[in-house]
């Protein structure tokens, strides 16, 4: 397909301590690929918890920075920017956002990837879903992540309905939950990604979901995408599903970002 005016702006690098390939083997798949844009997006370091199978260290975020950047100021043919994804942690963002003050970021994006200390999308926890209640799961989950678009911190909201991620969901209508966390989203003026790595989880559908991204349209909340790509091969992967999703609800532009700063762009015919 062409891909020429997409972008890929959810991107890791091994440093986060799951993923692999140099960040120059990603470029060069993005390059193939015909992209106008990337943007890494590593896992920043965890403050809650030490795990360095999740993310980089404290340490290691000013040397991902310098590289990202020695990287976007030496090749041609795509332009790369410097994101990072975020957890969002309630009682952890002031010294989060004191952090990420002190370096030049592209884009920042918010994840929710833990509700109360669970890390509902990592397989090694996935037994916790066994006997939930998959509606009050699910109504904290959109509950957070409107804390996460409030908390001033993020340009982008990742992934937004991981939830789904091993499929379980509550049975009926959930659009009662979905509608006042996008009342939230727009009004904190955020973008939210559409994200092509639902379909190779067990969920098998992009993130979010169509009703979701309906939703999204109708309150013109800005979209960009994002393949989560932890190995090159990943970027840009399943794109046609997602431009064929977007049209389909009825976007025609999607976000970009330099410095901080959201420029909305045409959608390529
Ligand atoms: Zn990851
Ligand atoms: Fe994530
Ligand atoms: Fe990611
Ligand atoms: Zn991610």
């Amino acid at each position: 397909m062409e891909t020429s005016g997409l972008v890929d702006y959810h991107l890791h690098t091994p440093r986060c301590g799951h993923a692999v390939g140099d960040p120059e083997e990603y470029v060069d798949r993005a390059l193939r690929l015909g992209l106008s844009e990337v943007g890494f997006s590593d896992h920043f370091p965890l403050l809650h918890l030490r795990d360095p199978t999740l993310s980089m260290s404290l340490e290691e975020l000013p040397h991902y920075v310098e590289e990202v950047n020695r990287l976007a100021g030496s090749v041609s043919g795509v332009r790369v920017r410097l994101g990072i994804e975020v957890d969002y942690i309630p009682g952890y963002m002031k010294r989060t956002a004191e952090i990420l003050s002190a370096y030049a970021f592209d884009y920042v994006m918010g994840s929710v990837h833990f509700l109360d200390g669970w890390g509902f999308d990592d397989s090694r926890y996935v037994e916790g879903y066994r006997g939930r209640d998959l509606y009050a799961l699910w109504a904290r989950y959109f509950q957070v992540l409107g804390d996460a678009a409030e908390s001033g911190l993020f340009d982008v909201l990742a992934h937004p309905d991981l939830i789904k991620k091993f499929g379980y969901r509550p049975p009926g209508d959930v659009t009662p939950l979905y509608e006042p966390c996008l009342d939230r989203v727009a009004a904190a003026g955020l973008a939210v990604e559409v994200s092509t790595a639902g379909l190779s989880k067990p969920v098998g559908e992009i993130y979010p979901g169509e009703e979701f991204l309906r939703l999204c349209r109708r309150r013109e909340i800005p979209v960009t995408l994002g393949s989560d790509a932890h190995s090159p091969e990943e970027v840009g992967r399943f794109y046609g599903a997602a431009v064929e999703l977007l049209r389909r609800v009825g976007y025609t532009e999607i976000a970009f970002f330099e410095r901080r700063r959201m420029r909305l762009a045409p959608l390529p015919a």
